[in-house]
C-alpha cells in the first residue's frame, strides 16, 4: 500500500529521532513511501500450511533509508501517526 501520510511521517519521525542513523550517525532520511508488515506466523500450527491465516499477527511498518551510508531503519506505523494512522 503506498502511504498517504508520508509528510507525516517523515515529521513525526524527525520530532522523536534526533539521529536516525545507528550505523554512521547521520540525520537525513528518505521514506520509501510504501507500507509493509513484519509478520509473526504461526509455523507450529498445522492449519496454517492448509492455508488458514488467522493465526497470522503483524506490524504496519514504514521503511526510512539513511541518506548517507543507505543503512535501512523500519518504524511501526501506529507508534509514529497514534489516531491519525487509524483513521486511515
Ligand atoms: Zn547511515
Amino acid at each position: 500500500m503506498f502511504l498517504k501520510h508520508k509528510d507525516e511521517i517523515e515529521k513525526a519521525i524527525s520530532e522523536k529521532v534526533s539521529k536516525i542513523c545507528p550505523l554512521c550517525g547521520h540525520s537525513k532520511f528518505t521514506i520509501d513511501g510504501m507500507e509493509f508488515h513484519h509478520a509473526s506466523f504461526p509455523l507450529n500450527d498445522p492449519k496454517f500450511y492448509e492455508g488458514d491465516f488467522s493465526g497470522v499477527a503483524s506490524i504496519p511498518c514504514v521503511s526510512a533509508i539513511c541518506n548517507n551510508c543507505g543503512f535501512i531503519v523500519s518504524f511501526s506505523l501506529p507508534v509514529l501517526l497514534g489516531k491519525e494512522y487509524n483513521q486511515g
